[in-house]
């Protein structure tokens, strides 16, 4: 008998390989150099402003920022970025992120005074964290600034602040829950699987004097899974739910967070990161498919905010470093110290970063450490890495360090120093001063009885 039924129609999946999976070619080699960025010279760079040098390009955060927004505007009808100030609060940074559309999230009074100072209008700030002073709350709230409450300690404080103020002030509370992502993030906010996430939701409701505007939630950072944010967003809508039927109250957005990784390359991973992470399509689908499907009226969906971070700005930084020396250590390697170390590189403990010789080279390469300056044994920037011979004086370009390290960097043993943007006409513009010993003995003071000694 003839087979008449049609062969069974499979769905074709693109697969992608998995980080931390070997396959047989290994890790490519830099092999042409880095002489500019954005169009400007490296080693005119460093001659004109120092090194080691922070280089952040106009360009790509624009870019990114445009992709970005693509992204999640393609697939949901009202999206709206706020800008994580943590990742990088460079003034001239923010300014570039607020004049694409963004508003401001912050974590902490001092964030938030300077996202005032930048002249972004308080009822664009959003206020996350777990330590806000009554004069902080007092401040965001005369400001109708959003703020996401943490915990009940805090819930209690924004109602007593609110009467004496007789203002109703727009909140939203931080909800923690397991997204399948391991450890959970549930320090911050309010869990959702024990029912603590509703009982702040009801108590909220019940007291009369909060404006429950929203819901927010941050799951955790570098995070490589999509599905992740749908479960978070699916939970989310699942309470907005609740509140729409027990107190026929409609929520106005519903906070994602941050946490999308950059192309950075994770320790450990063996293939680059810009093979390995998805991208910010694969999140924007995963997010938009269920927020679309948990709300019954699509003409009636809430604001989607993102506190996107690192995603936004890691790719558009740069380090210029110079090559101070070569040596060989006792077991035969090759080792190369620059200028730039772990305290102004704290990413260096997480991301095997890219690096990049800026001047011609020859073939040969080998297997080198790469040693900041510091006296401390910890000061590695790269355990190992690929690199051609390198010498004293020469330019190296250190990529991907636009998140956190100009936030996180410590003042230890050296000076930090400067940073420069480059516009969208291929000009540099200073933007941070380097420190002088200034800087720090300017707020230290010797008692008097410790001033004088003889040698
Ligand atoms: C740090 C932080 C962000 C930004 O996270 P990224 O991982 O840099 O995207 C967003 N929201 C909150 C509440 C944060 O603490």
């Amino acid at each position: 008998m003839k087979n008449t039924e049609k062969e069974k129609y499979e769905r074709p999946v693109i697969k992608k390989v998995e980080a931390g999976m070997p396959n047989k070619f290994g890790l490519r080699t830099e092999y042409q150099p880095m002489t500019h960025i954005d169009g400007v010279s490296v080693h005119e760079l460093a001659e004109r402003f120092g090194s080691p040098l922070f280089v952040i390009s106009e360009k790509t955060i624009r870019d990114t920022y445009a992709h970005a927004k693509r992204a999640f505007t393609l697939r949901y009808p009202k999206v709206q970025f706020a800008w994580s100030y943590k990742t990088n609060y460079l003034n001239a940074v923010c300014h570039v992120f607020h004049q694409e559309g963004s508003w401001a999230e912050v974590v902490s009074g001092f964030e938030y005074d300077k996202a005032i100072a930048n002249g972004v209008n308080g009822k664009k700030i959003i206020f996350n964290g777990p330590d806000k002073s009554d004069a902080d709350i007092e401040k965001a709230i005369k400001n109708d600034s959003l703020l996401h409450i943490d915990h009940l300690d805090e819930m209690y404080m924004v109602i007593d602040i609110a009467e004496k103020l007789k203002k109703k002030p727009r909140v939203a509370i931080r909800v923690n829950m397991d997204t399948g992502i391991y450890p959970m993030w549930d320090r911050f906010g309010f869990n959702y699987e024990t029912g603590q996430a509703w009982d702040a939701l009801n108590k909220i409701m019940f007291s009369g004097k909060l404006e429950l505007t929203g819901l927010h939630c941050h799951i955790g950072t570098f995070m490589l899974a999509p599905y992740a944010y749908a479960t978070a967003a699916y939970k989310l809508a699942d309470l907005a739910i609740a509140l729409e039927k027990k107190f026929n109250h409609s929520i106005k957005y519903i906070d994602l967070g941050g946490g999308f990784p950059s192309k950075n390359t994770l320790k450990g991973s063996f293939l680059p990161g810009k093979d390995a992470n998805p991208g910010i399509d694969e999140f924007a689908e995963a997010i938009s498919t269920a927020l679309i499907n948990s709300f019954s009226n699509p003409d009636k969906l809430p604001l989607l905010i993102l506190e996107t971070g690192r995603a936004l700005v890691d790719d558009a930084g740069y380090l210029i470093s110079s090559v101070i020396a070569n040596k060989r250590l006792s077991s035969g390697k090759r080792a190369t110290i620059i200028d730039a170390g772990v305290n102004i590189m704290f990413t260096s403990f997480w991301y095997d970063h890219k690096i990049t010789p800026a001047q011609p080279f020859t073939h040969y390469t080998e297997d080198t450490v790469v040693y900041g300056p510091l006296c401390m044994n910890i000061d590695v920037i790269r355990e190992n890495v690929s690199l051609p011979l390198l010498n004293k004086g020469d330019k190296i370009v250190i990529h991907q360090v636009g998140a956190y390290n100009m936030t996180q960097w410590m003042q230890f043993i050296t000076l930090r120093p400067r940073i420069v943007i480059i516009d969208l006409d291929r000009t540099p513009h200073l933007i941070r001063e380097s420190e002088t010993n200034n800087t720090l003995t300017d707020l230290e003071l010797v008692p008097e009885h410790l001033k004088k000694f003889e040698l």
